[in-house]
């Protein structure tokens, strides 16, 4: 079977006055993402879904928070190696469906925005890139404005 898939999952906090980034789109919101990099998680979910497809370990390995050229640094760089890494070894992407679970903004005013410019960073057809989000219906830490997380899941095809 040439097909391989994936599941990427993250976490972080959230801090008044942090920019809040997904999927590279600046989404305006109150509080934003404590993180090494520019902690785009949408973007180090779906590179831990890719590299769990290819059995490679998970994003801390390629991209520790430990290393300082790292810091602030954009996280569509991460996706970009790791396309570029996935390709090499002759796999292509045949879809990707991510969750992000956050209580509050609204995301789904930003969804369309964050799916183009993904299809930008990965190469890849929008009709390939999902985004969803939802609330914890105000429950534990995502639910207090805490924190937020989200899930990728991806499928990959040999060529
Ligand atoms: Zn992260």
């Amino acid at each position: 079977m040439n097909i391989r898939i994936g599941h990427g999952v993250d976490f972080h906090q959230l801090k008044n006055g942090l920019p809040l980034i997904l999927g590279g789109i600046k989404v305006q919101s109150s509080k934003g993402i404590i993180a090494h990099s520019d902690g785009d998680i949408v973007i180090h979910a779906i590179v831990d879904s890719i590299l769990g497809a290819l059995a490679l370990g998970d994003i801390g390995t390629y991209f520790p928070s430990s290393d300082s050229k790292l810091k602030n640094q954009s996280s569509h760089i991460f996706l970009e190696k790791t396309i570029t890494n996935m390709k090499n070894k002759n796999y292509n992407i045949a879809n990707i469906d991510v969750n992000i679970i956050l209580q509050s903004p609204h995301i789904n005013p930003y969804i369309l925005r964050i799916r183009k410019q993904l299809s930008i960073f990965m190469n890849l057809d929008i009709e390939k890139i999902s985004i969803k989000a939802t609330t914890t219906d105000k429950l534990g830490y995502i639910g207090k404005h805490e924190g937020v997380m989200t899930t990728a899941t991806t499928l990959l095809i040999k060529e």
